[in-house]
């Protein structure tokens, strides 16, 4: 069982430029054309203006089923020019042809949850649940990985009274994605529902719910409305124009991360204390969009306890600030953060925080509680110039930032706070410098052994009013 935090982890953060390719493209890259066949069947007719040799889709392992996602394709014919093109299934998803492709048809049976997938769980594959289908676009199109960097156009032939959940912009029945990437990393829905959806700035949120869920709504929804604007004001600009949501009823709980998309799995009953964990993966995800996704490191890995450390830092405050949670449990994460810190030195030993980022699992406490650690401090010392910084790097995102850049922008809006909080974290952290350093904000930490930590905020009063100033909502 692969369980949520994990799977956040495999999720991939980073992101083409596609934005800046997409200008370069005459014609988009490939088109694919979906309809409704019934019985559980899609059809799919896909254009490469790119032609290709060799198409794909996602691996992963399940009980019963050796061709995993591969097995759910029928009837694949495929053309170059007018001339048919023998195609060849090379096994482990990968399909070839002798000449390149420029046309291939091909059908999708809608079987994929008869089966129980165990490299990623059901929600990062496809599933049905009434008469909504769900797929993951690299569990239903056939694709090149390697094309350019170019959009791809997506065409939805569909009874009438159906809807599209898309992560794609565009509609009512057509949509392009930018690039090959995020024609395959992104979950979509069609189907009998009606999708719910908020706007926050210039971002529309929407999502789609299991009626076998119906009951958890009130509390869901909101919790789900409530974070974009947060995120769209804090940063004061929104890189993604929509982001999808798909929630349905599963074995267990469990999330699946895309690029502008999430699918969450709630397992009967539904606990009220889960809400937690799927709202800080909800919240670290789309946070992404701007951190992983928009800033972008040059060395991806070794910026990933940027990327991924301040996301989950942030998904923190910024959970806190969206009433998603209240102030004793906000103590509480921040106090994960330090005793991840302070296990840190002794599950990765002598192991700095960029050198972590190139093997995320091994040295997960590094990255994501380091990195946390690092954005704690500086926000904590100086909330003004913090922001001034994330909004610094959101608004010159048009290249990749390096490991100098970023310390660089952070240090430029704090007066240097930024390479002496990560010189302090990097070096393992001295737990009496960070009580000290955070004490002066009005954060008291303390502890025993390597691994107890307490957080309470001064005057020991809980209120909004009552907390530090740069945690406020
Ligand atoms: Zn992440």
């Amino acid at each position: 069982m692969t369980t949520l935090s994990q799977r956040l982890l495999m999720a991939t953060c980073l992101l083409s430029p596609a934005a800046v390719a997409a200008q370069r493209c005459a014609a988009p890259a490939a088109s694919y054309h979906v309809r409704w066949l019934g019985a559980d069947r899609f059809g799919v007719e896909a254009r490469f203006a790119v032609p290709t040799s060799r198409l794909a889709l996602r691996f992963s392992e399940a009980i019963g089923r050796p061709e995993a996602q591969a097995a759910s394709i029928d009837a694949l014919e495929g053309w170059s020019g007018d001339a048919g093109a023998a195609v060849a299934y090379r096994g482990e998803g990968t399909w070839s042809s002798v000449t390149p492709l420029t046309r291939v048809r091909y059908e999708v049976v809608a079987d994929h949850d008869a089966v129980e997938w165990t490299g990623g769980g059901i929600d990062e594959v496809a599933s049905h649940f009434g008469d909504t289908y769900f797929f993951v676009g690299n569990a239903f199109f056939l694709h090149d990985a390697d094309w350019p960097s170019c959009p791809i156009e997506i065409a939805f032939d569909l009874p009438e009274d159906w809807s599209i959940l898309s992560p794609w912009p565009g509609g009512p029945r057509s949509f392009h994605a930018s690039d090959v990437a995020h024609l395959e990393k992104n979950a979509f829905a069609m189907g009998r529902f009606t999708a719910g959806a908020t706007d926050a700035g210039t971002m529309t949120l929407q999502w789609v719910l299991d009626e076998r869920l119906a009951s958890i709504a009130p509390v869901l929804v909101p919790m789900m409305t409530r974070l974009p604007p947060v995120f769209a004001d804090y940063f004061g600009a929104t890189p993604a124009e929509r982001y999808a949501v798909v929630v349905f009823k599963g074995p267990r709980m469990d999330g699946g991360a895309f690029r502008e998309s999430f699918t969450l799995t709630l397992a009967d009953p539904v606990r009220a204390i889960d809400a937690l964990v799927w709202t800080h993966g909800l919240a670290h995800e789309m946070l992404h969009l701007w951190l992983g996704n928009h800033v972008r490191g040059a060395n991806p890995a070794e910026a990933s306890w940027f990327t991924e450390g301040f996301t989950d830092y942030l998904a923190i405050t910024l959970g806190y600030r969206a009433g998603l949670f209240e102030a004793p449990m906000l103590a509480q994460r921040l106090a994960n953060v330090i005793r991840r810190v302070r296990l840190a030195p002794r599950l990765s030993p002598g192991v700095g925080l960029v050198e972590a980022g190139r093997e995320k699992s091994d040295h997960w406490e590094r990255i994501y509680g380091g990195g946390a650690m690092v954005a704690l401090l500086i926000d904590a010392a100086d909330h003004d110039g913090f922001v001034a910084a994330l909004r610094d790097l959101v608004a010159h995102a048009d290249a990749p930032v390096t490991q100098a850049g970023l310390l660089a922008t952070l240090d430029a809006h704090t007066d240097g706070l930024g390479t002496r909080a990560f010189a302090l974290v990097d070096a393992g952290g001295d737990f009496g410098a960070i009580i000290a350093w955070l004490g002066r904000a009005g954060v008291e930490v303390t502890g025993f052994s390597p691994d107890e930590v307490y957080v309470r905020f001064a005057g020991a009063c809980e209120a909004d009013a009552c907390l530090p100033s740069f945690v406020r909502r």
